[in-house]
């Protein structure tokens, strides 16, 4: 059995507990415009980036890392979206015997999701904006998926992770509402970069603007607060 990757990531230090082997899967079913990652959209392999990776030779490279799990480390499975190849990935998630680690926008079929929930550690799932209309027009996906899907997740495990966006501050009562609802383990919240600017340019593709500022990442994280004490800026 085989996945598709773009690439390991070793010594990682914000997708989840500890220092972690980052693996980025290729293939997603939203369009952010903002994607740090827009080589892992396309399932296709495509300008270089992309390579089918066995399960054997994964498990390879995952557990060349092992010593540093000790840290309460462990593998994370990212992406693209990470559930689209989580059926392919369970032989190798029954075996694996480490932290594991989801990141999910949680727009994909539940039953993929109660998959990963059965097999995680942590799960990092993204809460993009909450807006229907935007959520089809920016991102192309349906918010009923993600919600319907929250019902699915241990709450325990999970992480929420938010880009500070136009679109995510002017959801931020229903946000507030929805981190009520389903109190997670705790929120990470993040500026856009500019970073994956290059990959953009080579996969011909515009790159996103965010026009968003400190002060109003400061305004957006305290009305977290409010609801939630577990709130921090990250820099991923
Ligand atoms: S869900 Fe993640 S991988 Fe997919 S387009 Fe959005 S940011 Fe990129």
């Amino acid at each position: 059995m085989k996945v598709k990757i773009t690439d390991i990531q070793h010594f990682s230090l914000h997708d989840g507990a500890g220092i972690r082997t980052t693996v980025f899967l290729k293939g997603c079913n939203l369009k952010c415009p903002w994607c740090a990652n827009p080589e892992c959209i396309s399932s296709k392999i495509e300008n270089g980036f992309g390579r089918y990776i066995s399960l054997n030779e994964l498990e390879s490279e995952i557990l060349k890392d092992e010593p540093y799990y000790k840290t309460g480390g462990g593998v994370t499975f990212s992406g693209g979206e990470a559930l689209l190849q989580i059926k392919d990935l369970e032989p190798l998630l029954k075996k694996l015997n480490i932290n594991i680690c989801f990141e999910t926008a949680l727009f994909v079929d539940g039953n993929l999701v109660k998959i990963a929930n059965e097999y995680a550690d942590e799960l990092i799932v993204d809460i993009k904006m909450l807006n229907p209309e935007n959520t089809k027009h920016v991102l192309g996906g349906n918010i009923n998926v993600f919600l319907s899907n929250l019902e699915f997740l241990d709450l325990n495990k999970v992480t929420f992770r938010i880009p500070v966006t136009k679109y995510s501050i002017e959801d931020t009562l229903e946000i507030c509402d929805l981190i009520k609802k389903y109190p997670p383990k705790k929120i990470e919240i993040f500026k856009l970069h500019n970073l994956a600017k290059r990959k953009y340019e080579i996969l011909n593709k515009e790159f996103y603007t965010e026009q968003v500022n400190d002060l109003q990442i400061d305004e957006f994280k305290n009305k977290l607060k409010n609801v939630f004490s577990n709130v921090e800026i990250i820099e991923i």
